[in-house]
């Protein structure tokens, strides 16, 4: 096996810390190689405690899925826990995800330390700070399977799908096939519960609140939206506007890595330096680098979990414009996260387009309410669009127009109206995505790609 002796680059070099944060990704870093049985691979790629942390991280492969499957989850746990002991002591719960990138992976849960992970993220957003004290009334309006009490042959009670502070609005996973009485109780439910947040899937919420637009219905507006579980599409957004007036933040995170960004009251998002540290590796120039990359997470402080360059399977476009207006500078920040790398199409010349510029494209498609974009060959491409107010040709027309613009006149764009679309199991739209999927590795600039296992 050859060894990668070129140097890595690290964009974190570039970014601003306070000066105890290049502290704890040492002490990450070290918790994981000398701690951690699941790192026993990587101890002889480190640089040693006499490099700066930075390049000591650059040095070292991508965690992935696949690993934390291969080494399950006492692999990950460091100092010699005991994942039956954390068990019997009530202390952790075993997690397993779904995620949409692929199989199933089995994490480890310590509430305290998920909990710290969110109340670190409502500080960067000033509406949250304000309102999110954690002992807050709050509805959650996202498929149960990834929160909540899944019930898809009838309906529970509020009561029973109430959890000390926490309302679930729905126990059904697909809203294409919510019931127009389901949808009336949830904003019954919502006038009455008076949630000071409601955190939602914005996919989900949209289709509430496209309800309650045709019903007319009076719903009361929480102190605060928090859209997460999947990334909001344009459209999504101005749904729900139309609806609530209350300010909209998207929280950003995962299972298996906590909160890792948060969106501001400026509409930019900031790591959660407090919890994580991101490695942001860019996109070769051809495919939108070197604004445009993947993301590696480390995790601060979990005593039961350690997570080191933890591949989350996003992409994101870097904000590097003037610092943001809410005044807040350190970490990274990011103008937008622009979907799952399982989003990413191709145009006919191979170069790489995100959901979130398909997402902009079709933002201002006159009587577009919902759609999917699927590569189905190196040129060609399916839109399935559900319409609303104009004939739905006309949509259908300008929906390939804007898509034509994205993926230039070599593009065969065909298109179709449907009834409604489903999300794929748990409960997320796939708003984009190519047949064959494609290896994210070949995407990144060479001089910041992660080293192989
Ligand atoms: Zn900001």
């Amino acid at each position: 096996m050859s060894v990668h002796i070129s140097i890595r680059h690290s964009f974190a070099s570039t970014s601003r810390y306070k000066p105890h944060y290049p502290q704890r990704c040492g002490d990450a870093l070290n918790e994981a190689l000398y701690s951690t049985q699941g790192y026993d691979g990587w101890r002889p790629l480190d640089l040693g405690c006499g490099s700066p942390v930075f390049s000591r991280l650059a040095a070292l492969p991508a965690l992935t899925k696949r690993e934390l499957r291969a080494r399950g989850p006492q692999g990950f746990v460091p100092h010699g826990r005991d994942i039956a002991e954390g068990l019997a002591a009530h202390e952790i719960e075993l997690v397993a995800t779904s995620g949409a990138t692929g199989d199933q992976v089995t994490n480890v849960w310590y509430q305290p330390w998920w909990n710290a992970s969110e109340a670190a993220s409502w500080q960067l957003n000033a509406h949250a700070r304000a309102v999110a004290t954690g002992a807050h009334r709050e509805a959650i309006l996202t498929s149960p399977w990834c929160a909540g009490f899944p019930y898809e042959d009838g309906y529970l009670t509020m009561e029973q799908r109430t959890l000390g502070r926490f309302l679930y609005l729905s126990e059904r996973s697909d809203p294409s096939s919510w019931s127009s009485d389901l949808m009336d109780r949830m904003v019954e439910e919502l006038n009455t519960f008076k949630p000071v947040v409601l955190e939602a899937n914005p996919s989900f919420l949209a289709g509430l609140s496209r309800h309650i637009v045709r019903r007319r219905l009076h719903v009361r507006s929480p102190a605060l939206i928090v859209l997460t579980y999947e990334n909001p599409s344009v459209l999504h957004r101005r749904q729900i506007r139309r609806v609530f007036d209350a300010p909209m933040a998207s929280s950003y995170g995962a299972t298996e890595a906590g909160y890792v960004f948060m969106e501001c009251e400026a509409g930019r998002l900031h790591q959660v330096t407090n919890t994580c540290h991101v490695d942001f590796l860019p996109f070769a120039p051809e495919h939108g680098g070197p604004e445009v990359g993947r993301i590696l997470v480390t995790l601060f402080g979990n005593p039961w979990r350690s997570l080191v360059r933890f591949d989350i399977g996003d992409v994101v476009r870097l904000d590097g414009h003037a610092p943001c207006p809410c005044g807040h500078r350190e970490g990274l920040t990011l103008m937008s996260v622009e979907g799952r790398t399982v989003n990413l199409t191709l145009t006919p010349e191979s170069r790489a387009v995100t959901q979130g510029a398909v997402d902009h494209a079709l933002g201002s498609v006159t009587g577009l309410v919902e759609y999917q974009i699927l590569q189905t060959g190196p040129s060609a491409y399916r839109l399935r669009f559900v319409a609303e107010g104009p004939p739905s040709r006309a949509v259908g027309n300008e929906a390939c127009d804007a898509l034509q613009a994205v993926y230039g006149s070599a593009a065969v764009i065909t298109a179709g109206p449907v009834e409604a679309i489903a999300p794929d199991p748990p409960g997320k739209y796939c708003l984009s995505k190519k047949l064959e999927p494609i290896d994210p590795d070949v995407l990144l600039d060479g001089k910041f790609a992660p080293r192989e296992c």
